[in-house]
């Protein structure tokens, strides 16, 4: 296994913190919360610093645990907001998407230091967003021996200074083989699971506190046949902290699981060994609402995407019948080619907004929301040290500043965080107790040069 822990450091007390949301149901008031070696070792008010620890005024901030990304495809930072697929179905959708990611392989631009150099645009903007913990599915591996794509943009997490859970994305399921997949970009199972042990065995760290893990994602039961997933369990089983995830109920695969195999993609999962706590699925917009319970029993997390289920017209995933069953819910954004963007804090705000529409019954609080993208999101990834803020939680803050003139006038800090502002640029974000984002700014990177070269990464 890989040592990627986090580094030490000397220590950091944010003072005054104006409103510590702990993510453990508590909100508290003008509190110090001091770090040292990338943990949380004290909250409350007038502490002790530390020998040797940094401090930050927090006297105008309300901080958050950083949030969790559930979701994610970071290469497709180089397919926003593409006119031609601006109004595109899923099916023209994802063929258009294939046809730029062939193009750009044709013209010798699928190297791993351009996807790297893609990737580091999308860990900056999320972290600038308040975001420390991405979940990343890369499946994009042209037909083949697999190129290093996500060794680059694991390289590019740890300089970027946050977490990442690499996840093994594939495509096993061709045109040929009567699937959507084209079969340029169709690897073999052998070869996919070659990789996977590969990169579990070079990255993978279970021990809490890990900066990188690695975790097993065919990218759908439209695209990978039942062997892949069941060998993907079974690699999972042996490796401890190596999670499953996969897309589901995203309206696609639900069609053509009932098709091709006579049953609705859970029970496709439960049949091929899936229905267990190691797993979290993307989407479940068209989920069977009577199928919740089978989830939440098998401890089954769900990643609500609710900007790319909205952009990409499928809907809004019944979110609060999955909370009444039970069900762990955490928060994403996926990747930009069906969001355009990687705000998470931006996403909640749609999210607040638009479950109201045709709800008969309580609409999602900010504070529910926001205990999906902290809490919900890091259970869904197998991780008790994320998502809060207490003593022995991983040292990851997200703080933004109360007293901008966008802000002024909220009554309610919490949910004025989610329906206010110009911006959802953080103030101040820390990673393992690592100032990531100061004053707005990038501090572990030049956020100009990160810019520029992932524009040069997506020239011809
Ligand atoms: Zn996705």
């Amino acid at each position: 296994m890989g040592a990627t822990r986090s580094t030490a450091n000397d220590g950091l007390v944010l003072q005054g913190v104006r409103c510590l949301v702990t993510g453990t149901g508590d909100e508290l008031h003008d509190v110090d919360v001091a770090c040292v070696g990338g943990w949380i070792t004290e909250i409350g008010p007038g502490l002790t610093i530390p020998a040797g620890a940094a401090t930050v005024d927090a006297s105008s901030w309300i901080v958050t645990p950083g949030l969790v990304n559930s979701h994610q495809h970071l290469y497709q930072v180089g397919l926003r907001a593409i006119g031609a697929l601006e109004r595109a179905t899923i099916g023209p959708w994802l063929g258009g998407l294939g046809a730029r990611c062939l193009e750009w392989e044709a013209a010798g631009r699928l190297t791993p230091e351009r996807i790297g150099a893609i990737a580091a645009a999308g860990l900056a903007e999320s972290v600038l967003g308040g975001v420390t913990t991405i979940a990343d599915q890369h499946y994009l591996h042209p037909a083949g021996a697999t190129r290093p794509f996500i060794e680059a943009t694991i390289v590019a997490a740890q300089e970027i200074g946050v977490r990442l859970h690499a996840t093994r994305g594939t495509l096993t399921l061709g045109r040929d083989q009567g699937a959507g997949a084209d079969p340029r970009l169709v690897q073999s199972i052998d070869e996919v699971l070659r990789h996977s042990a590969q990169l579990i065995d070079e990255f993978h760290d279970p021990e809490p506190g890990a900066f990188v893990r690695v975790d097993l994602a065919p990218c759908g039961v439209h695209t990978d046949p039942p062997e892949l997933f069941e060998a993907f369990a079974a690699l999972a089983a042996a490796c401890p902290g190596v999670r499953l995830h996969t897309h589901c109920y995203e309206v696609v695969d639900t069609e053509f699981c009932r098709e091709r195999y006579a049953v609705t993609p859970w029970e496709f999962l439960v049949r091929h060994g899936w229905a267990q706590p190691r797993t979290w699925l993307a989407h479940m917009v068209d989920v069977p609402v009577e199928e919740l319970a089978d989830i939440a029993a098998a401890g089954v997390g769900i990643a609500h995407l609710v900007a790319p289920d909205l952009r990409m017209g499928w809907g809004v995933a019944p979110v609060r019948a999955m909370l009444e069953a039970g069900v762990t819910v955490g928060f994403g954004t996926t990747g930009s080619a069906s969001n355009d963007g990687a705000n998470l804090l931006g996403d909640l705000r749609v999210a607040a907004l638009v479950h109201r529409i045709g709800a008969d019954h309580e609409w999602l609080s900010a504070r529910e929301l926001l205990g999906m993208a902290t809490q919900g999101s890091a259970r869904c990834l197998g991780r008790p040290e994320l998502g809060r803020i207490a003593v022995g939680a991983a040292a990851d803050l997200a703080a933004w500043d109360l007293d901008t003139v966008d802000r002024v006038g909220i009554n309610d800090p919490v949910v004025g965080l989610l329906l206010c502002g110009l911006s959802d640029r953080a103030t101040f974000v820390t990673v393992g107790g690592r100032v990531v984002v100061r004053d707005g700014r990038l501090v572990t990177a030049d956020e100009a040069r990160v810019a520029a070269d992932a524009r040069a990464a997506l020239r011809v």
